[in-house]
């Protein structure tokens, strides 16, 4: 399970998150919706360590992210515990973020063999089943500028299951596709929910969020409004600003 308790972070003297809690159970797929500025990314990257919290704890797999415990107090981790951690958890941006320079199995490769030191072999036949399950057996050897965003952002979700993560954020990983290109993308995350998968996701994708999500967070203003099953959510939304915000999504 992933478990925010009470989680506050300021950027500057604005406070952004405002004791945020909630637990994302194993195989639950959470759609993390709200106003933009709401503090759904800040939030996905504390969960990571991308961003470092101000107060409360976050747990992934019953592990604190970021500190240890020593006696009753907590201590930050080192960079290289920070780092290892962090493949427990893997990240998906709108943005794709492949490394330009790589081709689509070295993209996928690189992680897996440098942190968990698997052998190259085994690295690439994991990789060519996880383009097979993204849809793109044929794209190994493609640069990602030779490839469409959608296709693009498919292989930085194989990417962050080569990893083999206990949890995959996903931060609007449809936002900066066209429909057509979205549709691609949304399947993959599907097929991922259909299998178990543990996921946390911001988006502004209906047919995710309510096409197979579980249960929706909402936040405004740094703050969890509404945390309910997603049947409840877009039947019976409990809050005005949940209103609003469904109101402008259709
Ligand atoms: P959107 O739907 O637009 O993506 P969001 O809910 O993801 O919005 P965040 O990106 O988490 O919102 O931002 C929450 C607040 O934190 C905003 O007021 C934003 O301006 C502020 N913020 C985010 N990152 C930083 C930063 N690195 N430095 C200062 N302020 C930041
Ligand atoms: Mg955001």
């Amino acid at each position: 399970a992933v478990i925010a308790n009470a989680v506050s972070k300021y950027f500057g003297s604005l406070q952004v998150l405002k004791n945020v809690s909630f637990t994302v159970q194993p195989g639950e797929v959470v759609a993390l919706l709200g106003p933009s500025g709401a503090g759904k990314s800040t939030m996905l990257r504390c969960i990571n360590h991308l961003e470092k919290i101000d107060g409360g704890q976050v747990s992934v797999h019953g592990e604190l992210i970021g500190y240890q415990r020593q006696g009753d107090r907590l201590m930050e981790m080192s960079d290289k515990r920070i780092s290892e951690q962090r493949t427990t958890v893997g990240m998906v941006f709108q943005s794709f973020n492949l490394f330009r320079h790589m081709t689509v199995l070295e993209n996928i490769i690189t992680a897996p063999m440098m942190v968990h030191k698997r052998e190259k072999a085994e690295a690439i036949a994991q990789a060519h089943a996880l383009l097979q399950k993204v849809g793109l057996p044929d794209k190994a050897s493609f640069y990602p500028s030779q490839l469409s965003g959608g296709q693009q952002q498919r292989v930085a979700i194989a990417r962050a299951l080569a990893m083999e993560p206990e949890v995959l954020l996903l931060d609007e990983p449809t936002s900066a596709l066209d429909p057509e290109l979205s549709h691609e993308v949304i399947g993959t995350i599907k097929t991922l929910a259909d299998e178990g998968r543990t996921m946390l996701i911001t988006t502004h994708e209906m047919a995710i969020a309510r096409g197979f999500s579980d249960r929706v967070i909402f936040m405004v203003d740094g703050e969890v409004a509404e945390d309910v099953p997603a049947k409840q959510f877009f039947e019976s939304p409990q809050h005005e600003r949940s209103r609003q915000f469904l109101a402008q999504m259709e």
